[in-house]
């Protein structure tokens, strides 16, 4: 079993990464492909009036405001535009993909924040209406029957809290959890970027290995979103993943490069 998660980024190409699962689909490979929606979110947002916003926790994580009208726009771009989108381009490959988010069939479940600790010019505030959460539960049952069935499925966000509202999570880290779960020998997380980079923006300053047990000092690398990926690369692989790369969904073949080693291989 591979998972993938492809990002929302701009520049990634879609269209290389469903020919690439396609591929591997049909020479038997188990696979599941998990994806974001972020930049094309972003855009719906501002064009809709409500503009994105990001919060960052008093750990330093960042994270996007979610209150319901932004949860519903979420919802629009990610099981609507970009979920369908996927599903419609494997099918065209000829293959059999599902698409579902984490609410359907309570796929991905976890607890909402009651409240969200944030700093906001240098002040401390404490958020109650916002949607976020953390996948706890993964609906194997769901996976393997679909996967025993020969579908392929395509998992976004949101998640369903244990209250039923959904709740967004990042989905890096759902991937890592859907990974987990289903026991992967890897986790492949491709962006717009070629890896982890030891000096964002400069692409020359890859880092090509990490080896599991230094990979929270690789943490102090990524800025930004980017350490939500380091995090889930320690959730799955303190969990049984095999291994966990990142790499560039800009490419060509780039769920197979990745599987090559190329981008960061960690594990
Ligand atoms: P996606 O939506 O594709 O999952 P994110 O925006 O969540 O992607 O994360 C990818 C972004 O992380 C890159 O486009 C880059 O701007 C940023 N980033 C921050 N630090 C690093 C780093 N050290 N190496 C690579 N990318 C980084």
């Amino acid at each position: 079993m591979i998972v993938v998660k492809v990002g929302g980024s701009a520049g990634i190409r879609l269209d290389r990464v469903c020919a690439d699962v396609a591929a591997l689909h049909k020479q038997g490979q188990q696979l599941v492909l998990v994806h974001g929606g972020s930049h094309l979110t972003n855009q719906v947002a501002e064009a809709l009036g409500h503009p994105p916003k990001f919060v960052t926790s008093v750990s330093g994580f960042t994270s996007r405001r979610t209150d319901r009208r932004t949860l519903e726009i979420f919802e629009m771009v990610y099981c609507g535009q970009v979920n369908k989108g996927l599903v419609e381009q494997l099918q065209a490959l000829g293959v059999n993909a599902i698409g579902l988010s984490g609410i359907d069939g309570r796929l991905l479940e976890g607890a909402r924040k009651d409240a969200l600790r944030i700093v906001e010019n240098g002040r401390r505030l404490v958020l109650r209406d916002d949607y976020t959460g953390k996948v706890e539960k993964v609906n194997t049952d769901l996976l393997n029957l679909l996967l025993g069935a020969g579908y392929f499925p395509v998992v976004c966000p949101p998640a369903v809290s244990y209250e039923s509202e959904a709740i967004n999570v990042d989905g890096d880290r759902a991937a890592a959890a859907i990974a987990t779960a289903l026991g992967a020998e890897a986790l492949v997380i491709l962006s717009n970027v070629p890896g982890l980079l030891r000096d964002y923006p400069d692409e020359a300053s890859l880092i090509r290995e990490i080896p599991k047990g230094q990979v929270e000092q690789a943490m102090s690398f990524a800025e930004g979103r980017f350490k939500m990926k380091v995090l889930g690369a320690v959730e799955a692989l303190g969990q049984g993943v095999g291994r966990v790369v990142f790499a560039d969904g800009r490419a060509e073949e780039p769920v197979q490069r990745a599987l090559r080693g190329e981008g960061t291989v960690i594990g």
